[in-house]
C-alpha cells in the first residue's frame, strides 16, 4: 500500500529541517541518525558566520521540537540497512544499534557516567577532551540518554566491571540487549547524511600532527566554545599557553586535485574569518593573519563580514599559498609563504588549517543500497543540476545539504524545505492517503 510516510537519513541541520516541515504538512518522519543523538555537524560549532548567532542556541530548538513531534519518530544510533521497492511503496529496514541503556528509563542524569572508570578520546570534541565508556555525546544531545560504547567498555572487552548498572538506581543499563531491526514502509527517503573533516596529517607540508601548535578549524571550534574541553579558553598544545598571534591558512585539502579534493569546500574563507573574529573577541591583543588563495565571500553579507574582519577586529588577509614549519626552541609555528614572488616567513603562536570537507563515511555505500549515484568525489548527484537539483535519479529519493554538494547552513536548510517539499508533492498527486 502506497503510504504518506517519510524516511530521512541522517539528523543534523538539513535531516532535522526536512523533517519538521514534512511533520508539519501532517506526514508521519522516521529520522534515522547513526550517531547517538541529532544535531550533526551544527552542533560541534560555536558561532555561525556571519551573524555570530550561537549555533546551538539555533539549533537546540530545532532538536527538541523534532523529537516531541507527534509526527516524527527519532531513532538515533541506528542506520538504513536494506531498501527495497519503488516511490511511493519503499520498504527500508533500519539496524537499531545496541546502546545498552533503555531510552525511555534513562534520565540522563549522569550517575553511571560518575562512576566509569573508562576514559577514551571524545570524538564530538575532535578528540582535544575525554569520554567515559558510557556517556552522553554533548550537554543538550537528544535524545538525552546515555550510551555504552561496546569497544571501550571494560564489560565488553574483559568481561567484568558493571559500575553503572550498580550507579543506575532505575535499573536502564541493558547489557543483554543487542541490535534490532524494524522493517518501514515509506512512500519517499530524503537524504541529508552531511560531511565529515578532512584530516590533514597526509599532507606534511602543513604539519599537522608533526607541529605541535597546529590545529584544525574544527579543534579551534571546539577549544573556542565555552562548553568544549578547554572551556572556551585558546590553548597551545605545547605548553597550555593562550596564543596571541595566529596564523590561519584557507583551502587545506580544498582545491587541491593531488588530493583528490579540486572542489572548493565553499566554507572556509567565511570559517576562518569568523574564528578570527571570535578569537579577538576573547583577546583584545589578539593578532591573526588568514593566508588565501582567493576570498570566496560570496553570500549575503559575507563580504560585509570580512571588511569588519579587517576594520573592526585588525585580522590581516595574505594573498598566498602558506606551509608549515616549527621553531624547536619554543614549538612556534613557522607560515611560510610568497609576497609578490619572494619567500617570506612569519613565525606565530599558532596555527589553524582550513581543511576541506568531504561525504560522510560510508556515502558510497548509502548511494549502492539506494540505488543513486554519487559524483567523482563522492558528494550524492542530482538528476539534473539545474532544473532538478535535489531529485535523484530514482524517483522518490531526494537529496539535501552538504552530501550533495558543499554550501553553508542556510543553503543546506534551504535544500531540505526543498527536498521536503518535492517527497511531499509526489506522495500528494498520487493521491496516497
Ligand atoms: Fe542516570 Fe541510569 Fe541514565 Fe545513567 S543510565 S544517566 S544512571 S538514568
Ligand atoms: Fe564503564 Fe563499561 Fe564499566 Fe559501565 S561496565 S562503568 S560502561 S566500563
Amino acid at each position: 500500500m502506497e503510504k504518506k510516510n517519510v524516511l530521512v537519513i541522517g539528523g543534523g541541520i538539513a535531516g532535522i529541517q526536512a523533517s519538521l516541515d514534512l511533520a508539519d504538512k501532517g506526514m508521519q518522519v522516521y529520522l534515522v541518525e547513526r550517531e547517538p543523538s541529532i544535531g550533526g555537524r551544527m552542533a560541534q560549532l560555536d558561532k555561525t558566520f556571519p551573524t555570530n548567532d550561537c549555533s546551538i542556541c539555533i539549533l537546540a530548538p530545532k532538536m527538541a521540537d523534532c523529537f516531541g513531534h507527534d509526527n516524527i519518530n527519532v531513532m538515533t544510533y541506528s542506520e538504513v540497512s536494506e531498501i527495497a521497492g519503488d516511490a511511493g511503496n519503499y520498504n527500508a529496514t533500519v539496524t537499531r544499534k545496541a546502546r545498552h541503556v533503555n531510552e525511555d528509563v534513562c534520565t540522563g542524569c549522569g550517575d553511571c557516567n560518575a562512576k566509569c572508570p573508562v576514559k577514551v578520546p571524545n570524538e564530538f570534541d575532535m578528540e582535544l577532551g575525554m569520554r567515559k565508556a558510557i556517556y552522553l555525546p554533548f550537554l543538550q544531545a537528544v535524545p538525552r540518554v546515555m550510551t555504552i560504547d561496546e569497544e571501550n567498555c571494560i564489560f565488553y572487552t574483559k568481561g567484568k566491571c558493571r559500575l553503572c548498572e550498580k550507579a543506575c538506581k532505575i535499573g536502564a543499563i541493558e547489557f543483554d540487549k543487542g541490535p534490532e531491526e524494524l522493517k518501514l514502509n515509506v512512500g519517499s527517503i530524503i537524504v541529508a547524511t552531511g560531511y565529515d573533516v578532512w584530516d590533514p596529517t597526509p599532507a606534511k607540508e602543513y604539519g599537522y600532527k608533526k607541529v605541535q601548535n597546529v590545529f584544525t578549524a574544527m579543534e579551534f571550534e571546539r577549544m573556542i566554545n565555552a562548553a568544549g574541553p578547554t572551556g572556551g579558553h585558546i590553548q597551545r598544545r605545547s605548553d597550555g599557553e593562550r596564543p596571541k598571534k595566529i596564523g590561519f591558512i584557507q583551502c587545506v585539502g580544498s582545491r587541491n586535485p593531488q588530493l583528490d579534493h579540486p572542489y572548493c569546500c565553499s566554507v572556509c574563507c567565511m570559517h576562518s574569518t569568523k574564528e578570527a573574529i571570535l578569537a579577538r573577541e576573547h583577546h583584545d591583543d589578539m593578532e591573526s593573519f588568514i593566508f588565501y588563495k582567493d576570498m570566496r565571500t560570496f553570500g549575503k553579507g559575507f563580504n560585509e563580514y570580512m571588511e569588519r574582519g579587517k576594520s573592526e577586529y585588525g585580522i590581516t588577509y595574505i594573498n598566498s599559498d602558506a606551509t608549515v614549519q616549527e621553531n624547536p626552541a619554543n614549538q612556534n609555528p613557522i607560515v611560510v609563504y610568497d609576497v609578490a614572488g619572494k619567500q617570506e616567513k612569519m613565525e606565530v603562536d599558532m596555527v589553524i588549517l582550513a581543511t576541506t570537507l568531504v561525504p560522510r563515511k560510508g556515502a558510497k555505500e548509502l548511494a549502492k543500497l539506494l540505488d543513486i549515484d554519487v559524483d567523482e568525489f563522492g558528494f550524492y548527484e542530482s538528476a539534473d543540476k539545474l532544473l532538478n537539483p535535489v531529485d535523484t535519479k530514482r524517483p522518490g529519493i531526494f537529496i539535501a545539504g552538504y552530501c550533495h554538494e558543499p554550501m553553508d547552513i542556510p543553503e543546506a536548510v534551504a535544500q531540505a524545505s526543498g527536498a521536503a517539499a518535492r517527497a511531499a508533492e509526489l506522495l500528494s498527486t498520487k493521491g496516497v492517503s
